[in-house]
């Protein structure tokens, strides 16, 4: 059994990926080719987002959407404490300050009372000015961005959602990446909707942001190529894995999310009577990137990951480190209680095989082994 089979992915879209991929070679367009606006045409009017830029992968989204709002030295920005590294690496990145903000034990997601706080906090220390917060739709669940959108506007404050795991998840009939000011997406092979390599999105309304990150896009390009009125990065996504894209695009609409949402179900049928399974709140729509669960304990939880390793299942720990307690971060100063929903997460989080060629007697193999261990446990 595999974590996340995009071998199976393959076989089933071999022919037309097959025939896409020889295209493009026999074009030779490898960079910025047909496809590419394509795509991002294609993306843009699925999201429900005015644009959509297409970009080498999902850090130099972040990234570049921080570069255009001119996100620098002496600002903050709200991060959530449980997610991937690159949610507040591209902060530091810019020179600005990550601040690190709890999350809901339900939903994995950034904690709006606490992001409340952490704001009042920096407003009241005077170090630093609030200017952006940073929202990840973690494990394919979005974040709470009723609420998030409040906050933002009540403080000032620019949203970026970080939709890295989050393409193709809802909000009532609003899907991901068009929350916020702007969103970002991954197109790295293991998530969502992957490509065949690095790859990554934003997705906009403002005309004026749109033009400044295609400028910074192509080494802060002006009216051609040769002339450069910016500071910018050379962060294309290549014609190659547009092509890809596309084909593996059709298949994420046609089947794919629901085939992960229907495996969500099953797990969550056979488990939820012996272990914590992941909540979708009422009107959410989750892309499952992940299927987690909590376990009661650290002692608990790698147990159960040594077990089903001995039965040949696969299993990960996302995340077992929280963002404070990255070496990288620890300049910054923190108060450890201001973290324990990730520091318990840390600890007690599984996540589970899941991707939408999971067959049913594998889903039945991983709950009878998981029910197994915890009754004896
Ligand atoms: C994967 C991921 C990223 C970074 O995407 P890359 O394409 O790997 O650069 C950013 N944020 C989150 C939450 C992610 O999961």
């Amino acid at each position: 059994m595999e974590f996340r089979d995009l071998k199976a992915q393959y076989v089933a879209l071999k022919d037309k990926i097959d025939e896409a991929m020889l295209k493009v070679a026999s074009q030779g367009n490898f960079i910025m080719g047909s496809q590419v606006a394509e795509l991002e045409k294609q993306l843009a009017e699925y999201v429900g987002a005015k644009h959509c830029i297409t970009c080498a992968n999902g850090t130099d989204a972040l990234s570049m959407v921080l570069m255009a709002w001119g996100i620098q030295e002496g600002d903050a920005v709200f991060v959530p404490d449980f997610t991937f590294f690159a949610s507040g690496e591209v902060v530091s990145f810019e020179g600005a300050s990550p601040v690190f903000v709890d999350v809901e034990e339900t939903t994995f997601n950034i904690s709006c009372e606490k992001l409340e706080q952490a704001i009042d906090r920096v407003k009241k220390e005077g170090v630093l000015t609030p200017k952006a917060i940073i929202a990840v739709d973690l494990f394919g669940l979005p974040a709470d961005f009723d609420k998030l959108q409040k906050i933002a506007e009540k403080h000032g404050l620019l949203l970026l959602e970080d939709g890295a795991q989050g393409f193709g998840g809802k909000i009532r009939d609003k899907r991901a990446c068009s929350f916020g000011d702007a969103a970002t997406t991954s197109f790295f092979p293991a998530k969502p909707l992957g490509c065949y390599g690095d790859g990554g999105a934003i997705f906009l309304n403002d005309d004026h942001t749109a033009e400044l990150i295609k400028s910074i896009r192509v080494h802060g390009k002006g009216s051609f190529k040769y002339d450069n009125i910016r500071i910018g990065m050379n962060s294309r996504l290549d014609t190659l894995q547009a092509a890809i894209l596309q084909l593996k695009f059709e298949a994420f609409k046609d089947y794919e999310l629901d085939a992960v949402n229907h495996a969500a179900q099953e797990y969550s049928k056979q488990l939820q009577s012996v272990v914590k399974t992941p909540l979708v709140p009422d009107g959410f729509y989750s892309s499952w990137a992940q299927y987690t669960l909590i376990l009661k304990n650290k002692e608990q939880r790698d147990g159960l990951q040594s077990a089903l390793k001995e039965k040949g299942i696969p299993s990960m720990v996302y995340y077992p480190k929280p963002m404070h307690k990255q070496e990288a971060f620890l300049d910054l100063s923190h108060h450890e209680q201001d973290f324990e929903t990730t520091s318990r997460l840390c600890d007690c989080v599984i996540s589970l095989p899941m991707h939408p060629y999971l067959k049913q007697e594998d889903i039945d193999l991983v709950c009878t082994e998981v029910k197994n261990y915890l009754l004896n446990y």
